[in-house]
């Protein structure tokens, strides 16, 4: 089953992908958690394409990079979690929360790095929050993560049969953890204990610096409590918050030529980051 996975690996996660998103995408319609985003016609087929964009990447020049980020973390020969002697299921499980942990230092590097800034903010500059933002990445984001993962990965000896349980939960659950789905209270409180859910990770989408710098585990919450940055409540509440980012919202082009470009456009930087170039619009009444 795993070889299955592996040998098709160009294929499944996005038709995976494409079922979770479908069913997504019908909750949000009947259980919106924000009023439906009149802009939606237009951002849909630019995350969908940047997800295209990514595909094609991935497809043309991938396997080759991975193949070398593997090799690399391999030729370590530590044999870590893979060369322990632990029972084979909690090697498994281990793994997976290793990769989780990997996931969350780099989404934190992503932030604090510049030039990784400079990709991820193609994500951040979605001006609305659903499940299209959840594909909205740049493709040199996706090369860059995917090469760092399995270097991380390999140098860890995380068990194949781990890296394949998570790369299935993952593109189920950023399709999930992005929704603009209402969950009851009760729900929502009791998936935070294991997973991220859409309220927690829309806080990290706010274009409140303070709280796009809150709330960075992926998968498992944990990270984000053990590591000091979660938040449980934006300070606008759920309903009212707006997502993206301040110096994008009067400023350049972010369609889909736009954000592929994005990366290489100047902005004023300094050591807290990129700045914001214009202040922020005055929220609109809801
Ligand atoms: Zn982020």
């Amino acid at each position: 089953m795993v070889d299955f996975l592996w040998e098709h690996l160009a294929w499944w996660p996005p038709t995976l992908l494409v079922c979770v998103g479908a069913l997504i995408s019908f909750l949000e319609a009947r259980w919106p958690r924000q009023s439906n985003d009149p802009a939606r016609t237009r951002r849909w087929p630019v995350n969908l394409g940047l997800y295209g964009a990514g595909l094609g990447l991935a497809l043309w020049g991938l396997p080759s990079l991975n193949d070398a980020a593997i090799r690399w973390g391999s030729g370590l020969g530590w044999g870590g979690i893979a060369g322990s002697s632990l029972p084979d299921v909690a090697k498994v499980v281990l793994g997976v929360v290793v990769v989780d942990l990997l996931q969350y230092l780099l989404h934190r590097l992503s932030h604090a790095v510049p030039l990784l800034w400079r990709l991820h903010q193609v994500h951040h500059a979605d001006e609305a929050f659903d499940v299209s933002t959840s594909v909205r990445h740049h493709p040199l984001e996706v090369a860059a993560l995917s090469v760092f993962t399995l270097m991380g990965c390999a140098a860890l000896g995380v068990p194949v049969l781990s890296l394949t349980f998570y790369l299935l939960l993952q593109v189920a659950h950023t399709a999930f953890c992005h929704a603009n789905l209402m969950l009851p209270a009760g729900v929502d409180r009791w998936l935070r204990m294991w997973v991220v859910t859409p309220d927690m990770h829309r806080i990290h989408h706010s274009v409140h610096e303070e709280e796009g710098q809150r709330n960075f585990a992926l998968v498992f919450p944990w990270w984000d409590h053990l590591l000091g940055t979660y938040r449980g409540l934006p300070r606008d509440g759920q309903a009212a918050m707006r997502v993206g980012l301040a110096y994008l919202r009067s400023g350049p082009d972010t369609g889909w030529w736009g954000s592929l470009l994005l990366p290489a456009r100047r902005f004023r930087e300094s050591s807290a980051g990129l700045q914001p170039q214009a202040p922020l619009p005055p929220p609109s009444a809801s």
